[in-house]
């Protein structure tokens, strides 16, 4: 896929499927704005990319602050001149079993992975919208879709993705801008690989394909959301589970 020369952005890209989307991005040509919360991971992250040969911006950003999301969109314009893809990526996790779940691990993780998202759409979408072209991809999670015990604020922050970005699609359309939202399943990640065996296996017995995604698989399935091919979609929800949920 050829994204020379245009500009992507992916929030919570300096580890994880997000560096890993920006890396294919990047190999891809195009130039990336990233931001996390950490700044030492995120210009370690960047040396790496700008090693591909493409610009990157970043910004130490909390995406559920709207004054700092407005300013990362804003840092981008200015540095790289444009605003063609955002890729909402950034997110938490806080479990636990709901009657056990304080508040404030409630507001955290909705106020990141909903809240955040909701932001950084809003504050891409001004700029997207004066120019009529635009493109959004969100990422929401499979237990979005099929819930999850343990995880009643992660999961209820996933399915509130999903509605967001089919509301988006609707709402901007009109003015050629296409919103979607990958929903990946388990992905081989430090975390997974520490699970004990048991719990891996059970997890890998539910999965048709027989194993968990790989962070590529993630990547492949935004960039194309993101890319030309996908010119006709808008308000999908691309699983990308191994068949876990269908
Ligand atoms: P990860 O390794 O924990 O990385 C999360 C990234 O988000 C980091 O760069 C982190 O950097 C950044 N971040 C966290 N809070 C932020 C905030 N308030 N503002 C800005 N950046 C923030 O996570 P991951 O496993 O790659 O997951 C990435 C996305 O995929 C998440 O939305 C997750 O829910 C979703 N997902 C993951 C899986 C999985 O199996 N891993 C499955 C389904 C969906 P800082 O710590 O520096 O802020």
């Amino acid at each position: 896929m050829n994204f020379n020369g245009k500009t992507v952005l992916i929030t919570g890209a300096s580890r994880g499927i997000g560096f890993e989307i920006a890396e294919a991005f990047a190999k891809a040509g195009a130039n990336l704005a990233i931001c996390a919360t950490h700044e030492n991971s995120l210009v370690q992250a960047a040396e790496k990319l700008r090693a591909l040969g493409v610009k990157v911006y970043t910004q130490a950003v909390d995406i559920a602050n709207a004054q700092q999301c407005e300013d990362f969109i804003a840092g981008t314009v200015k540095e790289l001149g444009s605003l063609d893809v955002v890729v909402n990526n950034a997110g938490i996790t806080k479990d636990n079993l709901t009657v056990r779940m304080s508040e404030q691990d409630w507001d955290d993780v909705i106020n990141v992975n909903l809240k955040g998202t909701f932001l950084m759409c809003k504050a891409a979408l001004k700029v997207m919208f004066k120019k009529r072209v635009g493109n959004i991809v969100n990422i929401s999670s499979v237990v979005g879709e099929m819930g999850n015990p343990g995880q009643a604020n992660y999961v209820a922050s996933k399915a509130g993705i999903i509605g967001l970005t089919k509301t988006l699609a609707k709402e901007f359309g009109s003015r050629g801008i296409r919103v979607n939202a990958v929903a990946p399943g388990f992905v081989q990640t430090a975390m997974t690989e520490s699970l004990p065996e048991d719990i891996k296996n059970k997890a890998l017995e539910a999965i048709p394909l027989k194993r968990f995604a790989k962070t590529q698989d993630i990547a492949k399935a935004v960039m194309f959301l993101a890319s030309e091919d996908a010119s006709y979609i808008t308000g999908h929800i691309l699983a990308v589970n191994g068949g876990l949920y269908i």
